[in-house]
């Protein structure tokens, strides 16, 4: 038998705006209980009872595709926000509706203008849809320069993304100086304002009240951080109809599972639970924010589930060191800094022993 070589051909090539992209590295499992999960801003929390319950309900029709339209869902987010239900389009988790967003507004060469250091998604989405990143760099308070913001807007400029609190500084925009940028901006640019983590928020814009006087102001939100449901990947966006409906027109068909669906529901519907967990999460930040200002360490408060130090070289590659020994994960940011997921008091005091012997 003789087999048959393959003809020599060129190989199928990737687009240069996928081969420029940084490669994927998937951070480390929490596997083990002495692990600590503190990298992803997850919630820490069991699920919600409710939404195990929605879960398993819906698992009995998994053979099925869920509804395209996700039209319970976004009826009940609808009531929840006091939007109608055409202002609201739903996705696989809020990265995936940003990616709508993104593919849906911007041609190659577009621009899409956000702050940096923010989520790391963002340029990399910019790029995968041929646009182009320009990066804002943060204000000496580790905040958006909004000024510098307004600056950077050009003719190509299709979307602005400003995420608040800011992943990872913690550090919100507030709505007067939002408004008065939504003042400078023209309107046929969309602003996404990202409030991933706005349920842990006591300060910021109310982006609901701004988005019934700027039309084209776009609220995207998700049910990974605070509602505990990261594993199902569900995320919204508040939109004029006509924007939201070219969101689900860009949609991946059938993207957000039922069960997802049916767990953002519960979750929904399980407010005062959230809230409890929300307002626990809270406290261990004020705790641990006072703690390590007592141990020199000079913070941003930080508004979201989680904490924020810039780091030198140095110190980034001593405190990277000594969280993989102890067996703590957290979110390095070459050149930048540290963030460090708020979660339960036994995994947060773990945290506050290492940094005590890093203080300055
Ligand atoms: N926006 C921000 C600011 C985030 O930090 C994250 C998650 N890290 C997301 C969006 C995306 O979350 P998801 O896709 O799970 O909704």
């Amino acid at each position: 038998d003789q087999l048959l070589a393959p003809p020599a051909t060129k190989l199928p090539t990737l687009r240069s705006a996928v081969t420029g992209l940084p490669a994927y590295v998937p951070g480390r499992r929490s596997a083990g209980a002495d692990i600590a999960a503190l990298a992803s801003n997850e919630s820490h929390y069991d699920p919600l009872p409710a939404a195990t319950a929605a879960v398993a309900e819906a698992a009995g029709r998994m053979n099925r595709y869920p509804d395209m339209a996700a039209v319970e869902l976004r009826e009940r987010l609808a009531r929840h926000l006091g939007v109608t239900v055409d202002e609201v389009a739903v996705g696989p988790g809020s990265v995936g509706v940003l990616q709508q967003i993104i593919t849906g507004l911007c041609d190659a060469g577009d621009e899409v203008v956000f702050a940096w250091r923010s989520f790391e998604a963002y340029p990399i989405l910019v790029e995968l849809a041929g646009a182009r990143p320009v990066r804002v760099p943060l204000d000496d308070a580790e905040g958006h320069d909004l000024d510098a913001m307004a600056a950077a807007v050009t003719d190509r400029t299709k979307v602005i993304l400003l995420c608040t609190p800011n992943n990872p500084t913690g550090v919100p925009i507030s709505h007067d100086r939002l408004e008065a940028f939504l003042q400078t901006v023209p309107s046929s640019v969309l602003v996404v304002i990202d409030e991933a983590y706005v349920e842990y928020a006591d300060a910021g814009p109310d982006s609901l009240a701004l988005f019934r006087r700027y039309p084209n102001v776009c609220i995207l939100r998700t049910f990974s951080k605070a509602y505990g449901l990261a594993g199902l990947r569900v995320g919204y966006a508040v939109a004029v109809p006509a924007i939201a409906e070219g969101l689900r027109r860009t949609a991946l068909p059938f993207g957000v599972s039922a069960l997802a669906q049916q767990a953002a529901i519960a979750s929904l519907d399980a407010g005062e639970e959230m809230e409890a967990r929300v307002s626990g999460v809270k406290q261990e930040r004020a705790r641990m924010a006072a703690e390590l200002a007592a141990q020199g360490w000079k913070l941003q408060p930080s508004q979201g589930n989680f904490l924020w130090t810039r780091a030198d070289k140095q110190l980034l590659a001593t405190l990277v060191d000594a969280f993989n020994g102890a067996g703590i994960m957290v979110r390095a940011y070459q050149g930048d800094g540290v963030r460090i997921t708020v979660a339960d008091p036994a995994s947060n005091n773990r945290v506050l022993r290492l940094l005590e012997a890093h203080a300055a």
